[in-house]
Protein backbone atom coordinates (compact mmCIF):
# COMPACT_ATOMS: atom_id res chain seq x y z
CA UNK A 1 0.00 0.00 0.00
CA UNK A 2 1.58 3.11 -1.22
CA UNK A 3 1.18 6.51 0.44
CA UNK A 4 -2.07 8.74 -0.27
CA UNK A 5 -1.98 10.54 -3.72
CA UNK A 6 -3.01 13.63 -2.14
CA UNK A 7 0.62 13.37 -0.48
CA UNK A 8 2.26 12.08 -3.00
CA UNK A 9 0.94 15.33 -4.87
CA UNK A 10 2.15 17.42 -1.95
CA UNK A 11 5.42 15.35 -2.29
CA UNK A 12 5.93 16.52 -6.20
CA UNK A 13 4.94 19.98 -5.58
CA UNK A 14 6.99 20.34 -3.15
CA UNK A 15 9.66 19.77 -5.40
CA UNK A 16 8.28 21.92 -7.55
CA UNK A 17 9.16 24.30 -5.56
CA UNK A 18 12.59 23.55 -4.90
CA UNK A 19 11.22 21.78 -0.94
CA UNK A 20 12.36 18.27 -0.20
CA UNK A 21 9.43 17.36 1.41
CA UNK A 22 9.55 13.73 3.64
CA UNK A 23 7.09 12.04 4.94
CA UNK A 24 6.95 12.29 9.11
CA UNK A 25 4.99 10.39 12.06
CA UNK A 26 2.65 13.44 13.81
CA UNK A 27 2.63 10.94 16.84
CA UNK A 28 6.51 9.94 17.43
CA UNK A 29 8.08 12.45 14.86
CA UNK A 30 9.75 9.41 13.06
CA UNK A 31 10.70 10.46 9.40
CA UNK A 32 9.86 8.01 6.53
CA UNK A 33 10.89 7.38 3.08
CA UNK A 34 10.80 5.71 1.19
CA UNK A 35 7.34 7.34 1.49
CA UNK A 36 4.53 4.97 3.00
CA UNK A 37 1.56 5.78 5.03
CA UNK A 38 2.41 4.10 8.25
CA UNK A 39 4.54 4.66 10.58
CA UNK A 40 7.04 2.06 11.18
CA UNK A 41 7.95 2.85 14.68
CA UNK A 42 4.36 3.69 16.32
CA UNK A 43 1.84 2.03 13.79
CA UNK A 44 0.44 5.63 13.62
CA UNK A 45 -1.28 6.33 10.13
CA UNK A 46 -1.10 10.51 10.75
CA UNK A 47 1.81 10.70 8.32
CA UNK A 48 2.64 13.88 6.77
CA UNK A 49 5.08 15.49 4.44
CA UNK A 50 7.54 17.63 6.10
CA UNK A 51 10.70 19.99 4.88
CA UNK A 52 13.80 18.36 5.41
CA UNK A 53 16.98 20.61 5.92
CA UNK A 54 19.12 19.47 3.06
CA UNK A 55 22.10 18.16 5.08
CA UNK A 56 23.59 14.80 4.94
CA UNK A 57 26.10 12.64 4.24
CA UNK A 58 26.80 10.30 1.43
CA UNK A 59 26.38 6.59 3.02
CA UNK A 60 26.55 4.49 -0.36
CA UNK A 61 27.27 5.85 -3.73
CA UNK A 62 27.83 4.12 -7.38
CA UNK A 63 28.51 5.47 -10.62
CA UNK A 64 25.71 4.91 -13.53
CA UNK A 65 26.98 4.08 -16.61
CA UNK A 66 23.92 3.48 -18.45
CA UNK A 67 23.31 6.23 -20.79
CA UNK A 68 20.18 7.84 -19.17
CA UNK A 69 20.74 11.12 -21.03
CA UNK A 70 20.72 11.02 -25.00
CA UNK A 71 22.91 13.84 -24.94
CA UNK A 72 25.76 12.72 -22.71
CA UNK A 73 28.51 11.11 -23.71
CA UNK A 74 29.07 7.52 -22.46
CA UNK A 75 32.00 7.88 -20.51
CA UNK A 76 30.23 10.47 -18.38
CA UNK A 77 29.05 8.14 -15.52
CA UNK A 78 26.14 9.97 -13.64
CA UNK A 79 26.69 9.42 -9.38
CA UNK A 80 24.14 8.15 -8.20
CA UNK A 81 23.85 8.31 -3.68
CA UNK A 82 22.16 7.24 -0.79
CA UNK A 83 22.36 10.46 1.16
CA UNK A 84 22.08 9.81 5.11
CA UNK A 85 20.08 12.85 6.32
CA UNK A 86 21.12 14.73 9.31
CA UNK A 87 17.87 14.76 10.38
CA UNK A 88 17.70 11.06 11.50
CA UNK A 89 20.11 7.99 11.55
CA UNK A 90 18.89 5.82 8.80
CA UNK A 91 17.21 8.24 6.71
CA UNK A 92 18.76 7.78 2.97
CA UNK A 93 17.60 9.60 0.27
CA UNK A 94 18.37 8.48 -2.91
CA UNK A 95 19.68 11.52 -5.34
CA UNK A 96 22.25 12.17 -8.11
CA UNK A 97 24.96 14.06 -6.60
CA UNK A 98 26.69 16.88 -8.69
CA UNK A 99 29.10 19.35 -9.24
CA UNK A 100 31.88 17.04 -8.19
CA UNK A 101 34.31 15.18 -9.94
CA UNK A 102 33.11 11.49 -9.81
CA UNK A 103 37.02 10.30 -8.12
CA UNK A 104 35.95 12.86 -5.27
CA UNK A 105 32.95 11.44 -4.12
CA UNK A 106 33.47 9.53 -1.03
CA UNK A 107 31.47 7.62 1.55
CA UNK A 108 30.74 9.77 4.09
CA UNK A 109 31.33 12.95 2.10
CA UNK A 110 29.27 15.57 3.59
CA UNK A 111 26.96 16.89 1.20
CA UNK A 112 23.78 20.33 0.73
CA UNK A 113 20.78 19.87 -0.95
CA UNK A 114 20.75 21.40 -4.27
CA UNK A 115 18.61 21.98 -7.41
CA UNK A 116 19.00 21.19 -11.10
CA UNK A 117 16.62 21.15 -14.18
CA UNK A 118 16.35 17.86 -16.16
CA UNK A 119 14.76 16.89 -19.52
CA UNK A 120 12.09 15.20 -18.71
CA UNK A 121 10.01 13.00 -21.01
CA UNK A 122 6.10 13.86 -20.24
CA UNK A 123 5.00 10.97 -23.07
CA UNK A 124 4.91 10.98 -26.45
CA UNK A 125 4.04 14.71 -27.22
CA UNK A 126 7.27 16.88 -25.91
CA UNK A 127 9.34 16.76 -23.41
CA UNK A 128 9.40 19.33 -20.34
CA UNK A 129 12.06 20.39 -17.60
CA UNK A 130 11.42 18.77 -14.38
CA UNK A 131 12.96 20.22 -10.81
CA UNK A 132 14.66 17.52 -9.11
CA UNK A 133 16.70 17.39 -5.71
CA UNK A 134 20.06 16.52 -5.89
CA UNK A 135 23.05 16.61 -3.35
CA UNK A 136 26.57 18.51 -3.83
CA UNK A 137 29.32 18.30 -1.50
CA UNK A 138 28.87 20.82 1.17
CA UNK A 139 32.22 23.00 0.70
CA UNK A 140 31.33 25.85 -1.64
CA UNK A 141 35.25 27.26 -1.05
CA UNK A 142 36.75 23.99 -2.61
CA UNK A 143 39.05 25.09 -5.48
CA UNK A 144 37.64 28.65 -5.20
CA UNK A 145 40.30 30.29 -3.07
CA UNK A 146 44.35 30.08 -3.75
CA UNK A 147 47.19 31.12 -2.00
CA UNK A 148 49.48 32.58 -3.97
CA UNK A 149 52.56 33.20 -2.31
CA UNK A 150 53.96 32.11 1.20
CA UNK A 151 56.19 34.31 2.83
CA UNK A 152 58.53 33.64 6.59
CA UNK A 153 60.89 34.65 9.05
CA UNK A 154 63.78 33.26 10.83
CA UNK A 155 61.96 31.28 13.69
CA UNK A 156 63.82 31.37 16.97
CA UNK A 157 63.85 31.25 21.04
CA UNK A 158 64.53 35.02 21.06
CA UNK A 159 65.55 37.08 17.87
CA UNK A 160 64.82 40.57 20.25
CA UNK A 161 62.11 41.54 17.30
CA UNK A 162 58.47 42.56 18.03
CA UNK A 163 55.53 40.64 16.47
CA UNK A 164 55.01 43.67 14.48
CA UNK A 165 58.64 43.62 12.63
CA UNK A 166 58.39 39.78 11.58
CA UNK A 167 55.34 40.41 10.79
CA UNK A 168 56.27 42.40 8.25
CA UNK A 169 59.10 41.13 7.11
CA UNK A 170 56.64 37.89 6.33
CA UNK A 171 54.42 40.39 4.77
CA UNK A 172 56.62 41.54 2.40
CA UNK A 173 58.22 38.13 1.15
CA UNK A 174 54.45 36.74 0.32
CA UNK A 175 53.75 39.59 -1.36
CA UNK A 176 56.84 39.26 -3.78
CA UNK A 177 56.33 35.51 -3.59
CA UNK A 178 52.95 36.10 -4.99
CA UNK A 179 54.24 38.67 -7.35
CA UNK A 180 51.94 41.13 -7.22
CA UNK A 181 51.53 45.03 -6.39
CA UNK A 182 50.85 45.60 -2.56
CA UNK A 183 47.83 47.75 -3.32
CA UNK A 184 46.15 44.82 -5.33
CA UNK A 185 45.83 43.92 -1.30
CA UNK A 186 42.68 44.77 -0.26
CA UNK A 187 42.22 42.52 2.71
CA UNK A 188 43.55 42.22 5.87
CA UNK A 189 43.58 39.32 8.90
CA UNK A 190 46.56 40.34 11.15
CA UNK A 191 47.52 38.44 14.53
CA UNK A 192 45.93 38.83 17.88
CA UNK A 193 42.59 39.97 19.24
CA UNK A 194 43.21 43.38 19.49
CA UNK A 195 43.85 45.83 16.73
CA UNK A 196 46.31 48.22 18.31
CA UNK A 197 47.90 46.48 20.95
CA UNK A 198 51.90 47.87 20.66
CA UNK A 199 54.15 46.00 18.69
CA UNK A 200 51.67 43.59 17.44
CA UNK A 201 50.92 42.48 14.08
CA UNK A 202 47.70 43.84 13.56
CA UNK A 203 45.70 45.05 10.48
CA UNK A 204 45.93 48.48 11.46
CA UNK A 205 49.99 48.38 12.40
CA UNK A 206 50.28 46.20 9.20
CA UNK A 207 48.21 48.31 6.66
CA UNK A 208 49.78 51.42 8.07
CA UNK A 209 53.27 49.97 7.86
CA UNK A 210 53.16 48.60 4.72
CA UNK A 211 51.27 51.41 3.10
CA UNK A 212 48.85 49.63 1.40
CA UNK A 213 45.92 52.17 0.85
CA UNK A 214 42.50 51.02 0.85
CA UNK A 215 40.91 47.73 2.29
CA UNK A 216 37.51 46.32 1.91
CA UNK A 217 38.19 43.85 4.73
CA UNK A 218 40.55 43.94 8.01
CA UNK A 219 40.65 41.91 10.69
CA UNK A 220 42.47 40.04 13.37
CA UNK A 221 42.63 36.59 13.62
CA UNK A 222 44.43 33.31 15.57
CA UNK A 223 46.99 31.04 13.97
CA UNK A 224 44.53 28.65 11.35
CA UNK A 225 41.84 30.41 11.92
CA UNK A 226 43.04 33.15 10.18
CA UNK A 227 43.22 31.77 6.83
CA UNK A 228 39.59 30.15 7.35
CA UNK A 229 38.35 33.82 8.11
CA UNK A 230 40.32 35.54 5.10
CA UNK A 231 39.43 32.16 2.76
CA UNK A 232 35.15 33.32 3.45
CA UNK A 233 35.94 36.91 2.96
CA UNK A 234 37.50 36.34 -0.45
CA UNK A 235 35.04 33.50 -1.21
CA UNK A 236 31.82 36.30 0.03
CA UNK A 237 33.88 38.87 -2.13
CA UNK A 238 34.35 41.27 0.48
CA UNK A 239 37.68 41.50 -0.60
CA UNK A 240 40.13 39.78 -3.39
CA UNK A 241 43.52 39.70 -2.84
CA UNK A 242 43.88 38.90 1.61
CA UNK A 243 46.75 39.11 3.53
CA UNK A 244 47.19 36.86 6.61
CA UNK A 245 49.99 37.49 8.89
CA UNK A 246 50.83 35.29 12.18
CA UNK A 247 53.49 36.57 14.55
CA UNK A 248 53.82 35.63 17.80
CA UNK A 249 56.26 35.60 20.14
CA UNK A 250 56.61 34.00 23.49
CA UNK A 251 55.32 35.74 25.93
CA UNK A 252 57.05 36.58 28.99
CA UNK A 253 56.61 34.16 32.10
CA UNK A 254 55.68 31.68 29.38
CA UNK A 255 58.91 29.07 29.93
CA UNK A 256 61.24 27.91 32.34
CA UNK A 257 63.74 31.03 32.36
CA UNK A 258 60.82 32.96 33.23
CA UNK A 259 60.07 31.48 35.90
CA UNK A 260 63.09 31.22 37.34
CA UNK A 261 63.72 34.73 36.79
CA UNK A 262 62.39 36.74 40.28
CA UNK A 263 61.09 39.15 38.64
CA UNK A 264 59.29 37.50 35.72
CA UNK A 265 58.30 35.20 38.23
CA UNK A 266 56.31 37.46 40.14
CA UNK A 267 55.38 39.41 37.20
CA UNK A 268 53.64 36.63 36.40
CA UNK A 269 51.41 36.16 39.34
CA UNK A 270 50.33 39.34 39.33
CA UNK A 271 49.15 38.74 35.37
CA UNK A 272 51.28 41.96 34.43
CA UNK A 273 53.04 40.68 32.25
CA UNK A 274 51.24 39.79 28.53
CA UNK A 275 50.31 41.52 25.66
CA UNK A 276 46.60 42.27 26.18
CA UNK A 277 44.35 40.72 29.12
CA UNK A 278 43.86 37.48 27.77
CA UNK A 279 47.66 36.68 27.27
CA UNK A 280 48.12 37.70 30.96
CA UNK A 281 45.27 35.36 31.91
CA UNK A 282 46.19 33.11 30.19
CA UNK A 283 50.26 33.33 31.32
CA UNK A 284 48.97 33.31 35.11
CA UNK A 285 46.98 30.02 34.78
CA UNK A 286 49.33 28.08 32.42
CA UNK A 287 52.99 28.98 32.09
CA UNK A 288 53.24 27.01 28.74
CA UNK A 289 51.40 27.11 26.01
CA UNK A 290 51.43 23.18 25.40
CA UNK A 291 50.52 22.64 29.02
CA UNK A 292 46.56 22.81 27.94
CA UNK A 293 47.42 19.65 25.41
CA UNK A 294 49.07 17.73 27.85
CA UNK A 295 45.30 17.09 29.83
CA UNK A 296 43.95 15.91 26.29
CA UNK A 297 46.87 13.55 25.69
CA UNK A 298 46.84 11.78 28.73
CA UNK A 299 42.99 11.39 28.31
CA UNK A 300 43.98 10.17 24.45
CA UNK A 301 46.46 7.41 25.98
CA UNK A 302 43.66 6.32 28.39
CA UNK A 303 41.15 6.06 25.91
CA UNK A 304 43.21 4.66 22.67
CA UNK A 305 46.17 2.40 24.91
CA UNK A 306 48.72 4.84 23.40
CA UNK A 307 52.06 5.06 25.02
CA UNK A 308 54.70 7.20 25.13
CA UNK A 309 56.82 6.01 22.10
CA UNK A 310 54.28 7.40 19.81
CA UNK A 311 54.40 10.80 21.24
CA UNK A 312 58.32 10.71 21.27
CA UNK A 313 58.30 9.48 17.60
CA UNK A 314 55.91 12.98 17.11
CA UNK A 315 58.57 15.11 18.57
CA UNK A 316 61.78 13.42 16.94
CA UNK A 317 59.50 14.04 13.58
CA UNK A 318 59.11 17.69 14.37
CA UNK A 319 62.95 18.49 15.84
CA UNK A 320 63.89 16.60 12.63
CA UNK A 321 61.73 19.42 10.20
CA UNK A 322 62.77 21.91 12.29
CA UNK A 323 66.67 20.94 11.65
CA UNK A 324 66.08 21.16 7.84
CA UNK A 325 64.30 24.46 7.97
CA UNK A 326 67.23 27.03 7.24
CA UNK A 327 65.47 29.78 8.95
CA UNK A 328 64.93 27.60 12.37
ZN1 LIG B 1 5.21 7.22 14.74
Amino acid sequence: MCTSPAIISRIIAGLSERRLLINRCDDCGTWIYPHRPLCPNCWSWSVQPKEVSGLGRVYMFTLLHQLRDPKAMIYEPMPVAAVELVEQDGLRYLSRIVHCKEQEIEHGMRVQLTWIEVDGNSGRHSSRSITMGAFMARNPLKDQIAIIGVGSTAYGRDLKRSPLSLGLEAAIRAIEDAGIDKQAVDGICGTGMTPLAMGNAGFLSLQGALGIEQTTWAKNGWLGSAFVLAAEAVFSGLCDTALVVQAYTREPGMSRAASADPFRARAQAFGEVGGDVFCSDFAKRWLHSGEPYAAWMRRYMYQYGTDGDAFALMAVNNRSHASRNPEA
